[in-house]
């Protein structure tokens, strides 16, 4: 179930097929790594061969920017919503409360991890966060240790692209948890810390604007997307 949208795969799954493939594979014991792919990704791994087999080597890549939800419906495809980076790892931190399920929270500025940690107990009574290492540690050893004697059955990793794509690939293998994703800032907006766009621009698809309106300098990035659009195409 994966569209190739210049060169990259996207997965086709809806969030409720996301989760439960992820829980069947923690309980078959199967290494699953989620990554979202947005037009910015798509445009750099364009020219960089190597983020572009890091993107389609991850399990799962999910549609976590409109344009490429929007790339695919103009190709006749059948990607037809989003799904975001912070809100499939809200349904897993749901689902693993249900399923009782281990998290690990890795990545982000000291203490975020921890301030993220107090929300989710808070939105998922009985949620297990089994530990919680900032995205600053130095020492591998430490950080795989943290990891591993935690039990996690999830890591969730915010150490930004594609470092956060790179450290899952070099590490899957050894660590203990089945299920690897890579959330960037995600902390920062489930923290406080950082404001997410309100939903009416979220449900409108619109939540670049906001952003846009908020960070102004982000035009250089975004005017990709038009560029990215016309791209995908013409393919
Ligand atoms: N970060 C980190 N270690 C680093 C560099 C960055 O933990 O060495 C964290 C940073 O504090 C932030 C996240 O990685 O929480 C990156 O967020 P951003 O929104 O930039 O992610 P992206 O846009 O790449 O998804």
């Amino acid at each position: 179930m994966k569209e190739t949208i210049l060169g990259i795969d996207v997965c086709t799954h809806t969030y409720e097929q996301l989760i439960n493939e992820l829980m069947y594979n923690i309980d078959q014991n199967k290494k699953s790594f989620i990554v979202a792919i947005n037009p910015e990704k798509i445009m750099k791994a364009q020219s960089d061969q190597s983020l572009q087999e890091l993107l389609n080597h991850a399990t799962y890549q999910i549609p976590d920017g409109i344009g490429v939800v929007l790339a695919s419906k103009i190709r006749g495809g059948r990607i037809k919503d989003r799904v975001t980076g912070i809100d499939m790892m809200l349904k897993l931190c749901q689902e693993a409360t249900e399923q009782r399920k281990n998290i690990f929270l890795y990545g982000a500025k000291p203490g975020v991890a921890d301030q993220a940690k107090e929300k989710l107990e808070a939105k998922f009574p009985g949620i297990q966060i089994a530990g919680t290492l900032h995205g600053y540690e130095k020492d591998e050893e430490v950080i795989i240790k943290a990891i591993n004697d935690s039990k996690a059955d999830i890591v969730f990793v915010a150490l930004g692209s594609p470092a956060q794509e790179n450290w899952i690939v070099k590490h899957m293998n050894d660590l203990h948890p089945t299920v690897f994703q890579g959330v960037g800032g995600s902390y920062d907006v489930i923290s406080g810390n950082i404001k997410r766009a309100p939903s009416t621009f979220q449900k409108l698809g619109l939540e670049w604007f906001y952003r846009l309106l908020k960070e102004p300098w982000r035009i250089r990035r975004q005017l990709l997307l038009p560029m990215f659009l016309l791209k995908a195409v013409k393919k």
